[in-house]
């Protein structure tokens, strides 16, 4: 009896054991799925002329709701798409949900700036500059108003990717170096290539006005930007003595929870239509 009690148990382990491996679908996969949904969409950050408070632009920012339910966020979701080779599928629905969204918002400012980041494997794919002219063109951007992020750590192949912001500067698009002073290059590869703004992180804005020996990195970076002619996006800024201080640092451009945090479309439109948006976007 004992025999066909363990053929028994033996059997329901190993169903139990093929349910659970089938239903912990990879991560890769899960992206796939949810690309062929529509588990993806884009929020918007505002991006503020310092000085003025005016908004110039936004900054498209990715969201994943895994099957409709838990938010993922693009921290996680991110690196592993680029690890597993299809950090292009991802660029690609970007780019689809920006030309859906984009006309709407161009309709309130023809001249608006929008943003997007670019991960390594974008910079390093051959005939990426030609699909972000076919973007643009079916987004109605134009191209001088549209600026690719790119992190210092996306910069694996600073031969390829440099070669990539040529193309784009070439064409008109700008290119910004993302989460600034993070990364681990050096900076002397930084006057070669062909870049317009260098974003601060906000690791060194919250450091700005504490004691903590990272308070003086942002100052470094501005004179750096000085020094190489580039415009400077602080970003992550949350308070009013932040910004005072990045104001008195003559910072041009400025992105964070005071101005607005990711919003989706419906509400930046509505802040866009918002009379007086225009001249001063007011803290959230
Ligand atoms: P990032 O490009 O540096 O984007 C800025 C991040 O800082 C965003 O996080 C934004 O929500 C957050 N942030 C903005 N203002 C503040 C603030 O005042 N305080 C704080 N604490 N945080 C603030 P998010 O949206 O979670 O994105 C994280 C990163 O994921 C982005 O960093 C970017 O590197 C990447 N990412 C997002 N969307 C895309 C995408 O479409 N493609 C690629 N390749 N990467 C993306
Ligand atoms: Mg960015
Ligand atoms: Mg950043
Ligand atoms: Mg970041």
């Amino acid at each position: 009896i004992l025999i066909p009690i363990g053929i028994f148990v033996g059997l329901l382990l190993s169903a139990i054991l093929i349910f659970v491996v089938r239903t912990r679908m990879s991560m890769p996969t899960m992206i796939r799925n949810g690309l062929k949904g529509s588990e993806f969409n884009l929020l918007y950050q505002p991006v503020v002329d310092l000085s003025s408070g005016t908004m110039m632009g936004v900054e498209a920012l990715i969201r994943w709701r895994r099957n409709g339910k838990d938010f993922v966020p693009p921290e996680t979701f991110i690196p592993v798409a680029e690890q597993a080779g299809i950090i292009s599928l991802i660029t690609a629905r970007v780019f689809r949900l920006l030309a859906e969204d984009a006309p709407h918002i161009l309709s309130e400012r023809p001249f608006f700036h929008f943003a997007v980041n670019f991960s390594a494997g974008d910079m390093h794919r051959p005939g990426v500059v030609e699909e972000v002219r076919r973007f643009a063109s079916q987004s109605g951007i134009a191209l001088d108003n549209l600026v690719i992020e790119v992190t210092e750590r996306s910069l694996v192949d600073v031969n390829l990717a440099g070669e990539t912001m040529r193309q784009m500067r070439a064409a008109g698009i700008r290119v910004a170096i993302d989460d600034f002073g993070t990364g681990y290059s050096s900076l002397g590869y930084l006057a070669q290539l062909h870049v317009d703004y260098l974003k601060i992180d906000k690791l060194f804005v919250q450091a700005l006005g504490t004691d903590s020996p990272t308070s003086q990195v942002a100052a470094r970076i501005i004179e750096i930007a000085k020094d190489l002619n580039l415009q400077v996006i602080a970003e992550g800024i949350e308070t009013k003595r932040q910004e005072r201080i990045l104001k008195g640092l003559h910072v041009g451009c400025a992105q964070g929870y005071l101005y607005g945090r990711p919003m989706p479309l419906d509400e930046l439109l509505q802040l866009l239509r918002r009379k007086g948006s225009v001249r001063r976007l007011e803290a959230a």
